[in-house]
């Protein structure tokens, strides 16, 4: 019997749960436990939370997430921030993130953060660095013992609200061999574009070092065009608003313009959030978002969580959602797997290695487990 395990849909929870998964586009401070909140509250005498009762709370951030307003939305990130303000917290969120990714079967990933959110009581923009590096390994040795293999490289975020981009990118080269492989800038889009920042993107660039800029989320084209023409960004952080440059003709063939056809030529990766981009309203629903037009197109599309706690999701949750809306299997998320790994800030014969020796097979192993269970069911 020949069955096509790749695309058969749905694929069980559990295989998607055990499927390697490289996740680049996730943010320390939208990750938190909604019990972790409550107990680091407790803890430091915060006491604006909107409920002392972990699933209340739960509710109450996914509720204002959905709420289509940015300043509830924005609340939300009050609180997180609000209650990582000491060392010991710091490192808590980032040994409970890591463990989180690991029990996921996130095998790499890249989480960001932003050291000048972290400097209310005291801390150094150092100090909040090291303590989320040490909160990071703690949490991949934990993993390691619970049998997933993690590995997390850090990003350093910059305000793009704020003007300290020029130091964030100092320390994200100093730290570069200590585990953070990254820059980004994150914030409100419209009225900031990246250009406000070419400082720091022309200093990381004469650095040889690596960056992704979050752009054409909330706003459009020209935020895109920006980040790649004149910032040098590696990636995109969603990039959803690409497919504005992509028209289709009266038989329904897409054309891409200029600014599309440049960034599938050159491979550009996009950083694509389905969950959080339907909360920003970047996209109207999960089956509307456009990374399944991309995906057909061949762009370099990845998929990410952004926000667990305020999108209550998981790299297996938005694979699962994926394959509802699309129908996509084990084939699909192969691809996106493979596609992230190529993209990751870490070197080359890295990435080859972990594709080769880990996803691949990883995944073929899984693909002949489900031919084994439907056979199984056959008989
Ligand atoms: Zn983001």
């Amino acid at each position: 019997m020949v069955i096509n395990a790749g695309t058969y849909a749905p694929v069980p929870e559990d295989i998607i749960v055990r499927a390697p998964k490289v996740l680049l586009h996730d943010h320390l401070d939208g990750g938190l436990r909604p019990s972790t909140i409550i107990e680091l509250a407790e803890d430091s005498g915060y006491d604006d939370l909107p409920s002392t009762d972990a699933d209340e709370l739960a509710r109450w951030f996914s509720e204002a997430a959905y709420s289509g307003s940015l300043e509830r939305y924005l609340e939300t990130f009050k609180h997180t921030v609000g209650v990582t303000q000491t060392p010991e917290a710091l490192r808590r969120v980032a040994r409970e993130c890591a463990e989180d990714l690991g029990a996921d079967g996130v095998i790499y990933a890249e989480v960001r953060f932003a050291p000048e959110l972290h400097l209310q009581r005291g801390m150094t923009a150092r100090d909040v660095i090291e303590e989320v590096l040490a909160g990071v390994a703690e949490g991949c040795e934990q993993s390691a013992d619970d049998g997933h293999t993690l590995r997390v490289g850090l990003l350093l975020t910059a305000m793009r609200t704020a003007t300290h981009s020029r130091e964030i990118a100092e320390l994200a080269v100093e730290y570069r061999d200590a585990g953070v492989v990254g820059f980004d800038i994150a914030g409100a889009e419209a009225g900031f574009p990246p250009t406000r920042h070419l400082d720091a993107f022309e200093y990381l660039q004469r650095e040889n070092a690596h960056f992704t800029i979050h752009a054409g989320e909330a706003f459009g084209l020209p935020s895109i065009w920006e980040a790649i023409q004149w910032c040098g960004a590696d990636r995109l952080g969603h990039g959803v608003r690409i497919v504005d440059d992509i028209e289709f003709d009266t038989e329904g063939v897409p054309h891409l313009g200029r600014l599309a056809s440049y960034v599938r030529d050159r491979r550009i990766p996009l950083e694509m959030c389905p969950s959080s981009n339907v909360q920003t309203g970047a996209a109207e629903t999960i089956a509307r978002h456009p990374i399944g037009l991309l995906k057909d197109l061949g762009f370099r599309v990845t998929v990410n969580t952004d926000n667990r706690l305020m999108s209550g999701t998981s790299m297996s949750r938005e694979m699962a959602l994926l394959s509802d809306a699309f129908g996509y299997g084990l084939d699909d998320f192969q691809w996106f797997t493979v596609n992230a790994m190529k993209s990751a800030f870490i070197p080359f014969d890295e990435r080859l290695r972990t594709i080769n020796e880990v996803i691949k097979p990883g995944y073929a192993e899984l693909r002949a487990e489900i031919a084994d269970r439907l056979d199984r069911a056959k008989d």
